[in-house]
């Protein structure tokens, strides 16, 4: 009798706890913070050696795995062409400036991003990857143009405070390119920069740039692409620009923001300047 009503109370803890546990994962999966643990990335680098994109996989790589995602690296926008690969990706880090994407690749990385993969990047490595190439710029929300005055000290202002992404971050100022883009005015902005000197004249050349004082650029957005979400920061020049706990923080947060497109429910990102 003792035996039986021993197993009897081992069955029930045993199922109490199966219970719980499975209530434990389930709470997990469908916690509403973003998290890149368990999540494929496809992570593509190249293009124009001077973003160093082989250092920026050496930076984020660790970061990304040490959070449990299962990480690709690729050196070829061929990746983009495995349909099997790109079904399977929650997310699609991008750091490849210039270039040209192929009709097949622009296709295979569309059509990923269409049905929930994210899109996400920094600096040249998303924001001047294709110039010729207006798909891929509409996927991304703007363009690069230029960096007035190359490396200079600026401020990013934060601009939307309430943006898990961006919430808690306050300005900051660093130094490294500014970027002067074409944007898309329905992204969702969540940081801007101001350019505020008389000039920025650049090193060995006699011409000023086109007279921008006081313009008002973004720095950090995101954005929506069919199901998939894409997430932007103009900051990264330098690899040492994610020594700056905001970057860092604003970047991993972001990428895990365009990690959830299949996960969680889509959030309405346009936001229109011009009404
Ligand atoms: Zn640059």
């Amino acid at each position: 009798m003792t035996s039986l009503k021993t197993k009897h109370t081992l069955w029930t803890v045993t199922l109490l706890f199966a219970f719980l546990s499975q209530w434990h994962v389930h709470g997990q999966k469908t916690n509403k913070k973003p998290s890149l643990n368990g999540k494929n990335i496809v992570f593509v680098y190249g293009g124009w050696k001077g973003h160093k994109p082989a250092e920026s996989v050496d930076v984020f790589l660790p970061k990304l795995e040490a959070e449990g995602a299962n990480v690709k690296v690729f050196n070829s926008l061929d990746a983009y062409t495995d349909k099997e690969l790109m079904d399977d990706a929650d997310l699609i880090i991008q750091t490849w400036t210039m270039g040209n994407l192929s009709k097949e690749q622009l296709n295979g990385l569309r059509r990923a991003v269409l049905n929930g993969t994210g899109l996400a990047g920094w600096h040249g490595g998303l924001g001047d990857s294709f110039r010729n190439n207006i798909h891929y710029q509409f996927m991304v929300g703007g363009q690069f143009l230029s960096h007035p005055g190359g490396q200079t000290e600026h401020i990013v202002t934060i601009t939307n405070k309430k943006d898990p992404i961006t919430k808690g971050i306050k300005d900051f100022q660093l130094k490294t390119e500014q970027y002067y883009m074409l944007i898309d005015p329905n992204i969702q902005v969540l940081a801007t920069t101001t350019f505020d000197r008389d000039s920025y004249k650049k090193k060995g050349k006699a011409g000023i740039e086109n007279k921008i004082t006081g313009s008002v650029i973004p720095v950090v957005w995101k954005k929506n692409y069919g199901k998939g979400r894409v997430f932007y920061s103009s900051i990264g020049h330098n690899m040492t620009d994610f020594n700056i706990p905001q970057v860092m923080k604003m970047q991993m947060r972001g990428l895990r923001w365009a990690s959830e497109g299949k996960y969680l429910p889509a959030e309405n990102t346009i936001s229109p300047i011009y009404k």
